[in-house]
């Protein structure tokens, strides 16, 4: 198979210095013949360094035998062919209750990177691929950081409820821009290879053939010093000016990651804005905030986010052997998975009853291609593999075929028998359906073991979510193959089974439906929307709709009704005859909300806007979240909570629905969604399986 072209550093070899070698643990020091040591970096049995405790111990000795000899210059770098350092272990975080702990083990921890910086030689960290967090941190410690092209420096930890805790909110704030520092850090965005070096982060950018050469100049420099922050630095080392900025910071903040659900970047602000500056008191300041952090509900669940993501990744093991793809339909969806299978390395054909969309496809995969960071060669690389293929030739080649054409039954049952007759009999065939039963699409095969359901969400980039829809005839290796075929090209698969919406869109659209209901009532559309986003949610049911098309969302909405068992909301006049006039949302610049420039023009917050009934909303997703899992819909909880947080942006620091569900208690929202259905309608009935709910 194709190797990813985002691996490209892994074809190269690493230049890893030379000269006797001593070992210490998760380290290897190198003393080469013109007096430079290399400190290397290699943990045991994984992949991907992680900055542990067991590493930074291992460290700390390896930095006692470079004081006892010093070297002419300590360049520090990576073994592994993916990149630097990945961060802390968060394994090492999951459970933390004892806050006086947790700052005992960080001093211990600034203690080796104080140690390393306070190093009297040059010391030169040489970063390939990412630098992040706990390595980010690790690399700020050295005098200058040498960039291998492709190489990116970030620090994620605003999205697991922390902030730096290894030196890094004073460390970057000294070395660049502080405002711009606090931005990486607030964001948790990463700084690619030319941005790091305008920032003042990397020092140079190289290729890995020339790292003899740099390294050897940087070993010849005093070290220690450090003009990149500039003249607004220095005013920022004001309180005054730092007050104001801080502020600014903090309404900014606000908007996107209320303090009230996301604690963290909000106490990064006040540390900066309290201490900036005063490197000793910002050091205690940090070690302080991040030890209580840990300790809060919101990280928490923000870990075990990580780690549901890390469980659906693991769904992705294994080889699809897939090589090439063939889609079919080239429209909103086919285009964007087109796009995102040829960025990942596979050779792609798309075909189409029409031109246009061909050429749109083409288009589409340069401006994703673009906005992953790759370079011009990668690029073209991408639009090489991606062909258009007005005449399916592809179709007969593949291994994988995926059907994205419109959602119509009957034109899908035709189109499947032809693909049937024309792939190769080895190939798989998958549908990227939102809605249509399984079973029924597969009876038109000659053989249905050879089909399923591959749902990717919209935008395929961005949303990480790929449900692999099994059907009872799906034979086991169909399905293994789609799994590992979603894993290769970076989603998260996520099996399940054919049902009514299948599990997203079945828990997604009640709440939707609700929502629009509300707007029935004469309740203030952005009002609505607040109450959800108050919750947690990145935006409102209302807001989603008109992303997601009306007219989408209506289809689904009309599927789910004639399928379903049980009551779901009504779906409003005002919302069909708003799809026959065309105002579809986004798409046509008008739907529930007027839109400009990619933003829905709302009404300014009010006091009606807190009086919404956010259960209304919120428990009629859970109510379907549960009787998926009785329905079998999904293995488990957590593989249902994952899906919720990686396709919806469900608050992700509530850790999913049916995590939030538990730590409410289920036998409140019972008694809540009785009164529901008491008010509102037989629709909110409790699901039978509420009784199972409590049970771990
Ligand atoms: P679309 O209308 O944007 O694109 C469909 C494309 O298929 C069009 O370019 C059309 O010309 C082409 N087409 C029509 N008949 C064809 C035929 N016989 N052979 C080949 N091509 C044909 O639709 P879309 O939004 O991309 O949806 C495609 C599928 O993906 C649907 O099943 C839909 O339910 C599903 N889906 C859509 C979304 C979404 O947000 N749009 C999300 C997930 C899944």
């Amino acid at each position: 198979m194709n190797k990813p072209v985002l691996s490209v550093i892994g074809k190269t070899s690493l230049e890893l210095g030379s000269g006797p070698e001593t070992n210490f643990g998760n380290w290897r020091l190198r003393r080469d013949e013109s007096g430079v040591a290399w400190a290397i970096v290699d943990c045991k049995d994984t992949g991907t360094n992680t900055l542990s405790e067991t590493v930074l111990t291992d460290l700390s000795q390896l930095l006692e035998a470079v004081e006892a000899d010093l070297p002419k210059a300590l360049v520090v770098r990576s073994a592994k062919p993916g990149g630097f350092i990945a961060g802390a272990d968060v394994s090492e975080f999951r459970g933390a209750s004892d806050e006086d702990a947790i700052a005992e083990r960080l001093r211990a921890g600034h203690g080796v990177i104080d140690r390393l910086e306070a190093l009297k030689c040059p010391t030169i960290a040489v970063v390939h691929g990412f630098a992040l967090g706990g390595g980010f941190e690790l690399a700020l410690a050295c005098d200058y950081r040498i960039a291998i092209d492709g190489a990116w420096f970030g620090f994620p930890e605003v999205r697991l409820g922390l902030h730096p805790g290894l030196g890094g909110t004073f460390r970057l704030s000294e070395l660049i821009d502080p405002t711009e520092a606090m931005t990486l850090m607030l964001t948790g965005k990463s700084a690619h290879t030319k941005k790091a070096k305008k920032l003042g982060i990397a020092d140079e950018i190289t290729q890995e053939r020339h790292l003899r050469a740099a390294v050897a100049a940087f070993a010849r420099k005093d070290g220690k010093q450090h003009n990149g922050r500039g003249f607004k630095a220095a005013v920022l080392d004001l309180g005054p000016a730092r007050n104001m900025a801080a502020g600014r910071m903090r309404s900014q903040t606000e908007e996107k990651a209320p303090r009230e659900h996301y604690p963290a970047p909000h106490a990064l602000i006040g540390i900066w804005e309290s201490h900036g500056g005063d490197r000793s008191a910002m050091q205690q300041a940090e070690i302080r905030s991040f030890a209580h952090l840990i300790t809060t509900d919101t990280a928490q669940n923000l870990i075990r986010v990580f780690f549901l993501r890390e469980k659906l990744k693991k769904n992705g093991d294994g080889k699809s052997g897939v090589t090439s793809v063939h889609i079919v339909g080239a429209g909103t969806m086919g285009a964007e998975i087109a796009a995102w299978c040829a960025i990942k390395g596979f050779r792609v054909t798309i075909s189409d009853i029409e031109l246009e969309p061909l050429g749109k496809a083409v288009e589409e995969a340069a401006r994703t291609a673009r906005k992953e960071h790759l370079s011009d060669i990668e690029i073209r690389d991408v639009l090489d593999r991606l062909m258009p293929d007005p005449r399916s030739y592809g179709l007969g080649e593949a291994d994988l075929i995926i059907e994205a054409a419109p959602e119509k039954p009957d034109l899908k049952r035709e189109l499947l028998t032809s693909i049937d007759e024309r792939a190769r009999e080895d190939a798989v065939i998958a549908t990227n359906t939102s809605s249509l039963e399984l079973g029924g699409l597969a009876s038109v095969l000659k053989n249905p073991g050879r089909f399923a359901g591959l749902h990717f969400f919209n935008p395929v980039s961005k949303l990480e979510l790929v449900e692999v829809v099994s059907h009872p005839q799906a034979s086991a290796e169909t399905l293994a193959l789609l799994n590992a075929f979603t894993g290769e090209i970076d989603r998260l698969p996520t099996p399940v089974r054919t049902y009514p919406g299948f599990l997203v869109n079945r828990i997604l659209t009640p709440y939707l439906l609700e929502a629009a209901l509300m707007v029935d009532e004469d309740i203030e559309p952005a009002a609505i929307d607040q109450a959800a986003e108050r919750f947690g949610m990145p935006m409102g049911p209302l807001e989603v709709a008109d992303r997601v098309g009306l007219d989408i969302c209506l289809d689904v909405a009309d599927s789910l009704r004639d399928k379903l068992e049980k009551p779901i909301a009504e779906i409003p006049g005002w919302m069909r005859k708003r799809v026959e006039k065309g105002e579809l949302g986004e798409k046509s610049g008008q739907g529930i909300y007027a839109w400009k420039d990619g933003e829905p023009q709302k009404s300014k917050a009010n006091d009606e806007m807190s009086s919404v009934n956010q259960d209304r909303l919120i428990l009629s997703m859970l109510n379907a979240a549960v009787e998926c899992l009785r329905e079998g819909v999904v293995g488990d909880p957590d593989t249902l909570d994952a899906a919720m947080i990686f396709a919806t942006g469900f608050a992700p620091f509530r850790g999913g629905p049916i995590h939030y569900a538990r730590q409410r208690g289920p036998d409140e929202i019972v008694v809540t969604l009785e009164e529901l259905a008491r008010r509102h309608g037989p629709r909110f009935a409790p699901d039978e399986g509420w009784k199972d709910i409590g049970k771990e």
